[in-house]
């Protein structure tokens, strides 16, 4: 029976120790192999020429690096980027670049669609479609020219991270380790509604920052908006963050997207400042990006204005963070990893 081939690109140090024992490599040979897939980002195996021309015949019989390139990519008026992937069969996903005055953040994906059904987003309305593994995520940063520019990466692209929780923290761990590309975990933001055993892991495995996904307070309002309301209520992953500590190095933010009539006035406002009292964090206000998909639309302004002096007066620091990208389609909640005139 022909052996199905490992991507390396993922691969944990301890992953590539098996592997090295499995085939009686070196011990060391692990560690080389990382610094050529996560320092060198080499593309090639016969191109780790510190291993020996056997080893690198038999890492070519057994596995790969897979590097691909996008297919596509979309400037946006304001130099947001939008990149179009190829994974699985078929199917596509996308990336965002988004450059800043002294950061460059890159949005990744970590699924194929998505199966939160979240009723304001497009790639929840696109059904599922698989999940990526640690080096489809890790190949979005990789496999674009802005890669030296990066200073941050989210994992808010397509996908929910904590329903594809063990690529998640393997593309964690390369970028954060020092076996990997060493970045202080400050860099890396991943994003949830609330898969309490994934987010469970995360809190426990990771220093990574966390954005909760929450946008309404009220618990039978919420489910109306995400139906992971019904399985992971709100309050109960706000007890599981209450466990943990949050006024050190890892951040905790909640993501507020503001829909005209539904969750924005002050009486939401109250109810938010009640739900998170006592926890360490911020809140960040999303203007909603209509679409011709999602039966919603954006607060006015001034309502958004007041509902952020509301949170702000009431001890919660919040921001409204800039749109970006609208244009092409980048902005939250409209990635939809078509593949349109890429054909
Ligand atoms: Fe999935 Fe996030 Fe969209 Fe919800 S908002 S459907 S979790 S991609």
């Amino acid at each position: 029976m022909r052996e199905v081939k490992v991507n390396l690109l993922g691969q944990t140090l301890e992953q590539l120790q098996e592997l090295c024992a499995a085939e009686g490599f070196p011990r060391f040979t692990a560690k080389q192999l990382c610094d050529w897939l996560y320092k060198k980002r080499v593309d090639s195996i016969d191109r780790m020429t510190n291993l020996s021309l056997a080893q690198r015949a038999r890492l070519n019989e057994l596995a790969y690096i897979g590097r691909e390139f996008p297919v596509r990519c979309q400037v946006s008026g304001d130099g947001t980027k939008k990149y179009l992937f190829p994974v699985l069969d078929g199917h596509f996903i996308e990336t965002v670049y988004i450059p800043d005055d002294d950061r460059a953040t890159l949005c990744v994906s970590c699924q194929v669609g998505c199966k939160m059904g979240c009723r304001f987003c497009v790639t929840g309305q696109q059904g599922f479609h698989g999940n990526l593994s640690a080096g489809d995520i890790l190949n979005q940063l990789f496999s674009i020219p802005e890669f030296e520019h990066l200073t941050n990466v989210v994992f808010m692209g397509m996908g929910e991270p904590m329903d594809n929780i063990d690529a998640v923290l393997a593309a964690c761990g390369a970028l954060t380790s020092s076996w990997g590309l060493g970045w202080s975990p400050k860099r890396v933001t991943v994003s949830t509604v609330g898969i309490i055993p994934g987010l469970q892991r995360f809190l426990d495995e990771s220093q990574c920052h966390l954005a909760v996904s929450l946008h309404n307070p009220v618990p039978q309002e919420r489910q109306q908006l995400m139906p992971v309301q019904k399985a992971f209520p709100l309050n109960e992953v706000l007890a599981l963050l209450r466990k943990y500590e949050w006024s050190g190095q890892r951040r905790l933010s909640f993501e507020y997207t503001m829909f005209r009539g539904l969750n924005d006035d002050l009486g939401n406002a109250a109810k938010l400042v009640e739900a998170l009292r006592g926890l360490d964090c911020r809140v960040n206000l999303i203007r909603f990006h209509e679409s011709p998909e999602a039966p919603f639309k954006t607060s006015m302004p001034a309502t958004i204005k007041q509902f952020q002096d509301y949170l702000n007066r009431n001890g919660i620091v919040c921001t409204l963070r800039a749109s970006r990208g609208q244009d092409i389609d980048a902005a939250c909640g409209l990635l939809a990893g078509r593949k349109g005139q890429a054909d």
